[in-house]
């Protein structure tokens, strides 16, 4: 595969120009090898290069991918306050056997599925405020440079060919398991490793795949093939971002055995003993303490949620846990969430410049002139200390509570928009937001009629009606409790 360059590395930049906020702590993160927090020094001065996997696209995507794509979403956005200039990379996986599985099984072409879930991804992300990266390759444009890829693996004799396949031997790079932290045999019994027969070590993984002629296809040297889902990241990232770069992301779920054999392949031909700096990996969203996924069928798609839950909610609720822990997703993280994200922009309503200030501009209007920024609040030192969200969060309850006691604090105000501007919170006009989450236009004094009405009902003991008006309230997305005869609370359900 003469002339193609599989991991192109970037020459330095002269990027000296101080950062907007430089006077701030470094941002530290831990990585998933070492286990210890460390100062994020970009290698290329002031330019920061991040590489997250993205979806396989072959169904809508669900909350537990979601809650990985908004912390680094989080990240991304912190970093462009921190750094000169920030490269974020997130791939579309185009090319896998889970997508030619679900085409077939819904009767069309893999053109038309991967057109219709890459639109949804792109409107549910959208709805969730997340920004778009700076590139978003996809698999199938990479084909040449993952051909390249393999050869040069061949090559250096840390690969094979068997069966019409190419695999990797990772008896050939020593290093291999040092980032999942686990022992080989470990990794033999814990991973799902596909066993196949031509493997000459279990863990061998493939590189490049025979194709049958009803399956996306490419010539090769090895026949009509397609590559293998770890290759497709170790040649995006390296395109992007060279052989090393700052930061890796993922789920956890991809620690082993994704991200490991990544890195075997990259690190194999750079020779250099890793190829990221940091590597971060958000553990998962359960339900009832089981992993949320497709395949248990417990999950909730973003698109399902974002149509019961404002966006800034279900960021809030994403969001109320430290990245590296699990997050069990249950009604009342929700309606936590609710509960602080109104609380926060009732008090920003009460602001007179902030309640006038029009939708999406108001954190660049208010926040960001004059204003030091980030500079000296506990929010930033939380979120500089390996993205604490739930810290941060916990500190905009507490800057919302001295605004509702002093609602002209201009100070306050601007501390609640920089910070959110960070978390992608708040971005909206305070007025309309609250105005849209009420449940189903109704106010609280109409909820109240309908509460008395229904107590009406009962004393008369029309429980037909009595029956009738709570459903309606329920239908409205507001949940009755009865405490005593006439005596009846109330609160939103999401
Ligand atoms: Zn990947």
């Amino acid at each position: 595969m003469g002339g193609v360059d599989p991991l192109r590395v970037p020459k330095s930049g002269a990027f000296s120009v101080s950062t907007q906020f430089s006077k701030l702590p470094p941002l530290r993160l831990q990585s998933s090898p070492s286990g210890t927090k460390k100062d994020v020094i970009p290698l290329i001065p002031d330019h920061l290069g991040i590489y997250v996997c993205g979806p396989t696209i072959y169904d809508r995507i669900h909350l537990g991918n979601a809650r990985c794509l908004v912390v680094f979403d989080v990240l991304f956005r912190l970093a462009q306050k921190l750094y000169q200039r920030v490269t974020y990379v997130r791939n579309i996986t185009d090319v896998d056997d889970k997508i030619n599985v679900q085409a077939q099984n819904l009767g069309i072409s893999i053109h038309q599925l991967t057109k219709q879930t890459f639109a949804w991804f792109e409107s549910d992300t959208q709805a969730l405020g997340l920004l778009e990266p700076t590139h978003q390759p996809r698999a199938t444009e990479f084909v040449d440079q993952m051909i390249g890829l393999t050869a040069a693996l061949l090559e250096k004799k840390a690969a094979y060919v068997a069966s019409g396949h190419v695999l990797f031997s990772v008896k050939s790079w020593a290093p291999y398991g040092q980032l999942a932290r686990m022992p080989i045999d470990q990794m033999k019994a814990g991973a799902r490793v596909e066993i196949a027969p031509y493997k000459q070590d279990p863990l061998d993984f493939v590189l490049w795949k025979p194709s049958e002629d009803h399956e996306p296809g490419w010539e090769s040297p090895w026949g009509r093939g397609r590559p293998g889902w770890h290759t497709e990241c170790a040649v995006m990232s390296a395109h992007y971002l060279g052989s090393i770069f700052d930061i890796h992301g993922g789920g956890r779920d991809l620690l082993f055995p994704h991200h490991e054999n990544e890195r075997a392949q990259t690190c194999l031909l750079s020779g250099q003993d890793d190829c990221a700096k940091t590597w971060m990996h958000t553990d998962m969203l359960t339900v009832g303490g089981q992993k949320m996924s497709k395949s248990l069928g417990n999950f909730i798609t973003l698109h399902d949620a974002l149509q019961q839950v404002p966006a800034d909610v279900l960021r809030w609720a994403l969001l109320s846990s430290h990245y590296r822990h699990c997050l069990d997703w249950t009604p009342q993280v929700v309606q936590q969430a609710k509960a602080c994200v109104v609380g926060v922009y009732q008090a920003l309503a009460a602001h007179n410049e902030v309640s006038k200030a029009p939708g999406a501009e108001m954190a660049d209007i208010l926040a960001m002139k004059g204003f030091d920024g980030l500079l000296d609040l506990p929010t930033s030192a939380a979120l500089l200390d390996d993205l604490n969200t739930p810290q941060a969060l916990a500190g905009l309850v507490a800057i919302a509570q001295k605004l509702r006691k002093d609602p002209e604090n201009t100070q306050l105000a601007q501390q609640i928009l920089v910070t959110g501007s960070v978390l992608g919170l708040f971005c909206h006009s305070p007025a309309q937001w609250l105005d849209q989450a009420r449940p189903q236009g109704l106010s609280p004094q109409e909820i109240q009629e309908l509460i008395d009405q229904r107590h009406q009902a009962r004393e008369a003991r029309d429980f037909a009606k009595a029956d009738e008006i709570r459903s309606c309230l329920a239908k409205a997305g507001v949940v009755l409790e009865d405490k005593a005869p006439g005596q009846t609370l109330w609160r939103t359900r999401l």
